[in-house]
Parts: C-alpha cells; structure tokens; sequence
C-alpha cells in the first residue's frame, strides 16, 4: 500500500487491513472502498486545522509542504491528487464525530447549542444578516451524494424554495430606507447569471454562536429574514421564549409585517443594530435601535458582521466546490467558529459584564 507519510512523501509499506478500526495503525484511506493509498493522519490533522483557522487550500497545503520539506515537483502532484478527493471532508466528519459523540446520543450537543442561551422560559437575541460574498460558481459540478452534516447548520433547499413561492408578495425591500444595501443589490444582480448559490443569509444568538444558515439563489428578499425569523419561532415553540431580532433592515420587515396584515407576532420584537441604524432615516433610529429599545442590554447586534468576517474567507474555497462538499466545508468552519465562541464565552461574558 501506498502511504503519504507526515512529511507528505509518498512511501510504500505493507499493511494488513481491518475494516473496523481506521485510526488503528494512524492511518486514514485515500478512498472507503479498498484503498491503494493512505494518509499519515497527523499530516490530515495539521491541513484540516489550518484550513479551519486560516482557510488554507489543497493547493497551498501541499505548496507548503514542497518548501518545508524540500518535496520535488512530482511529489507535490501526487500528494494534490491524493488530497482533492473526498477523503478530506470524510476525515473531517470523522472527527467531527469523534468529538461530538452524536452517533451515540443524539440528545448529545452537536456544537450548535449556545451554552449561555436560554432553553426555555426567557428572551432570546438573535440577530439576522445576508452576506453576498460566499457565492458558488454554477460550473463547479454538481453532488451525488447529500452532505454528510445534513441540515446541521444550512437548512433544506427544498424548503425555502416552497417558502419563497409561497411569499412572492416579499420579492423585494421596496422602502429603502437604508443605504447599506445598496451596493450588495447591484452586485447579486449582475454577477447572479453565473452563479447557483448569490449568497448565504444566517443567524447567531447574542452571544456569536453560529444558528440557522440558508443559501440564497435569488438577490436580497424579505422571504429569507421571514423564512428564517418563522423557522426560530418554530423552534422555540412551546418553550415561552420572547425572540429579540436584530436585522439591518428590521424596519422593512415590521412595515412589511403590518402591510400583509400578519402584524408583528406577540413573542417578537425587532430591532436595526446599533451602528447600522446611523444610516437609516431618523424616525427608524428613535424606533428602532438596540440602543434605545428595551430588552436588548448593550447588545450591539454587528455579531453576524463578526461572524462574516471569518467566514466571508472561505468562500474562495467553496465557490468552486461541489454543493455538497460546499456545505460540509462551511458547516465545519461555522462548527468551529462555534467552538471558539463557547469556549471563551466564560471570558467574553465577563469582559461584556466589566463594561456594562
Ligand atoms: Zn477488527
Ligand atoms: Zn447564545
Ligand atoms: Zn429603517
């Protein structure tokens, strides 16, 4: 058998195989079914962080490692060839796995529960955002197989496309009372021919725990802060939370809300976040900042800007991957942003209580 060994060379070694323990010899499969070669999997674990933390790619990976540790060019093809295929992102939910232990308790946290939120009984602030930066081309292929997170952090496509037809009335923000969005309309419009997915529309709690994320294939409509807003309420049914919302353009939500004759529900309330509100019309400022509502403290409400900032990177990965491996790649990259938020949520918390 061949292996890529944690310099990523390639050695040849005899290895007997059993089928039921795949870290057994510290090894991981090239491919599930009869692999010719394998990976030393400290050298997976080395990738699979940096491209989490730093959002390296395949190609500058194994770049790396052809000036680390002096691998000839042909070495470097090799080692590319071996790592593009799907082993990677099967390594990745391996550990995911591993760590999580979802497999054996499913009631188990699978790193999308905020520890600090409340699970019943209490206020919940979550704020809402679009970000027209993680696209993906339509020329990068197509997916066989379902993503191995499933809807862990993106929702069904299928059933916000029935949501979108269902609120046709939403297409657009029609009042627009706010300059921000400006440049991200013009620029979903042009380049949307070219692309299946114009943008990911997403969700975190106050504290940046990364929520519900949905995949936009149309330009910025209202129907995807309702899908998502509906699909929250949904979730905390029966569980007397009050849903504290804030959103760039809450204004043209709430007025749209009244519009339809739906009215804002009783366990809502909206809010535009504290700096974006500068940019809206003064009677939206009185109404609708965090800063002067009740019930939202000193939260600022930027959190999904903070989120985007990190994960905004990936998107020159995943624009020209395969849907599937798109998902899985940017479920992990928000799993792990996750687990860096709750893990400093002992040091966060106590910073924001310094300053309040
Ligand atoms: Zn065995
Ligand atoms: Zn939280
Ligand atoms: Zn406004």
């Amino acid at each position: 058998m061949k292996v890529i060994v944690s310099t990523g060379r390639l050695c040849t070694v005899t290895v007997k195989m059993c089928a039921c323990e795949p870290e057994r010899y510290g090894l991981w499969p090239a491919s599930a079914d009869k692999p010719q070669t394998a990976f030393s999997i400290p050298l997976l674990e080395l990738f699979v962080c940096l491209s989490l933390e730093c959002q390296v790619s395949v190609e500058g990976f194994c770049n790396t490692l052809r000036w680390k540790n002096n691998l000839t060019l042909a070495e470097v093809n090799t080692l590319y060839r071996a790592l593009v295929g799907e082993s990677i992102s099967h390594f990745r939910h391996h550990h995911f796995r591993q760590r999580s232990l979802v497999d054996i308790c499913p009631q188990l946290d699978d790193g999308t529960i905020c520890p600090a939120c409340p699970k019943a009984d209490g206020d919940m602030i979550v704020t809402l955002d679009a970000n027209f930066g993680l696209v993906r081309k339509q020329s990068s292929g197509t997916s066989v197989v379902e993503p191995l997170h499933g809807t862990r952090m993106f929702v069904d496509e299928k059933d916000v496309e029935e949501y979108l037809l269902l609120h046709l009335d939403s297409s657009k923000p029609h009042e627009d009372c706010s300059t921000f969005k400006a440049g991200n309309m013009l620029r979903s419009q042009k380049q949307a021919k070219k692309l299946d997915v114009t943008g990911v529309f997403g969700a975190s709690c106050r504290h940046e725990m990364p929520l519900m994320f949905v995949n936009m294939s149309q330009g910025e409509r209202l129907a995807y802060p309702l899908y998502v807003i509906d699909e929250l309420l949904r979730r905390c049914e029966d569980k007397n939370i009050h849903l504290r919302v804030v959103y760039d353009i809450a204004c043209v939500v709430a007025s749209h809300l009244h519009k339809s004759g739906e009215g804002i529900p009783h366990n809502i309330s909206l809010a535009v976040p504290a700096f974006h509100v500068y940019g809206h019309k003064l009677p939206c400022q009185i109404k609708y900042s965090t800063r002067r509502l009740d019930g939202f403290g000193l939260t600022d409400g930027e959190g999904m800007e903070r989120l985007w900032s990190f994960l905004r990177r990936f998107a020159r990965v995943t624009k020209e991957m395969t849907p599937s491996h798109r998902l899985d790649l940017l479920t992990d990259a928000l799993l792990h942003y996750g687990r860096r938020k709750s893990n400093d949520l002992g040091l966060s918390t106590a910073d924001h209580t310094q300053i309040a």
